[in-house]
C-alpha cells in the first residue's frame, strides 16, 4: 500500500511514498514480483508485493497469517526503489511482448491512416478535450466540426521519463480512465510489466507502443498525442462524427 501520509526519505530518491515489499525482493533478481491490490485503494500505484517464494507459502496457507507473514517479513521502501526493484525481479516473457507490440503497430497504423483521412484531422486550428464526457472536439473559427469519443491511454513525462497509465492518475476524471482498465487487466494475465503496472520509467517510444497495444485491445478506431505540460498525454478514438 503506498500511502500519500506516509513517505520515507530516500538517500537515492529523495522524499517519496512509502511502499512495501517482502524481504526477499530489495536484494533480490528474478525473484518474481507479485502484487495484492488493496480492494480499498484498487489503482495504487505500488501495491504491496512479494517474490514467487512467499507466494508459494501464501498459497499453502491460504492467506496472510502468522507464518506467511513471517516468511515474508515484509520491508518498506521508497517508490523509486520500489520500481527498481519490480524491474530487477519482474519475470515475463519478452517475445510475447515484442510481438504484441509489433501486432498492434500494424493494427493502429492501418486504422489510424483511414481515421486522419475521414476527417481531415491534423487540419484543423484546434483541438479540446473535456474529461467529463471523455469527448476531443477539433474546431474552426470557433466552431466544432468533428467530435471523437475517446479514452485516454496515460501520459509520457518529459520531465521525469516516465510513463503513467491513466487508471493511476488521480488528477484525472474517472470517464476517461476507465477504458485503460482493461490494459491492465491484460498486463495481468500476460505477466507484463508495462502493461500491469502504473508508472515506471519511460522513454516518449513507450507512449505510442502502449497507445497501439490499448487500440488493439479496444479495437479503436485511431489515436491522438496531445502536448502537455511537461509531456504528452494520449488517447484513443473510439469513434468519431461530424458536428452537424
Ligand atoms: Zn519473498
Ligand atoms: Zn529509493
Amino acid at each position: 500500500m503506498s500511502d500519500e501520509e506516509l513517505s520515507v526519505e530516500c538517500g537515492e530518491h529523495g522524499k517519496s511514498p512509502a511502499t512495501f515489499v517482502c524481504q526477499h525482493l530489495p536484494a533480490g533478481e528474478n525473484q518474481g514480483f507479485n502484487v495484492g491490490y488493496d480492494p480499498e485503494h484498487p489503482d495504487d500505484a505500488y501495491p504491496d508485493a512479494w517474490c514467487d517464494q512467499c507466494d508459494a507459502v501464501l498459497e499453502q496457507e491460504g492467506e496472510w497469517n502468522d507464518r506467511s507473514e513471517a516468511f515474508a517479513d515484509i520491508k518498506m521502501v521508497c517508490a523509486g526503489c520500489y520500481c527498481d526493484i519490480r524491474e530487477r525481479n519482474w519475470q515475463q516473457d519478452e517475445d510475447a511482448l515484442v510481438e504484441l507490440i509489433s501486432d498492434s503497430f500494424e493494427y493502429l497504423q492501418a486504422r489510424q491512416a483511414s481515421f486522419m483521412e475521414t476527417y481531415g484531422i491534423g487540419d484543423y486550428e484546434r483541438w479540446d478535450w473535456y474529461q467529463e464526457n471523455a469527448t476531443l472536439v477539433f474546431s474552426n473559427g470557433g466552431k466544432p466540426v468533428v467530435e471523437c469519443d475517446v479514452d485516454f491511454v496515460g501520459s509520457f513525462s518529459s520531465s521525469s521519463n516516465t510513463w503513467m497509465w491513466a487508471w493511476a492518475n488521480d488528477s484525472l476524471l474517472e470517464p476517461v480512465r476507465v477504458g485503460s482498465r482493461a490494459v491492465r487487466d491484460l498486463g495481468d494475465s500476460l505477466g507484463l510489466l508495462k502493461l500491469a503496472s502504473a508508472t515506471w520509467a519511460a522513454e516518449p517510444v513507450d507512449g505510442w507502443e502502449m497507445t497501439a497495444v490499448m487500440a488493439k485491445h479496444l479495437g479503436a478506431i485511431g489515436a491522438y498525442r496531445a502536448p502537455s505540460d511537461n509531456g504528452f498525454l494520449h488517447m484513443v478514438v473510439k469513434q468519431a462524427r461530424w458536428v452537424n
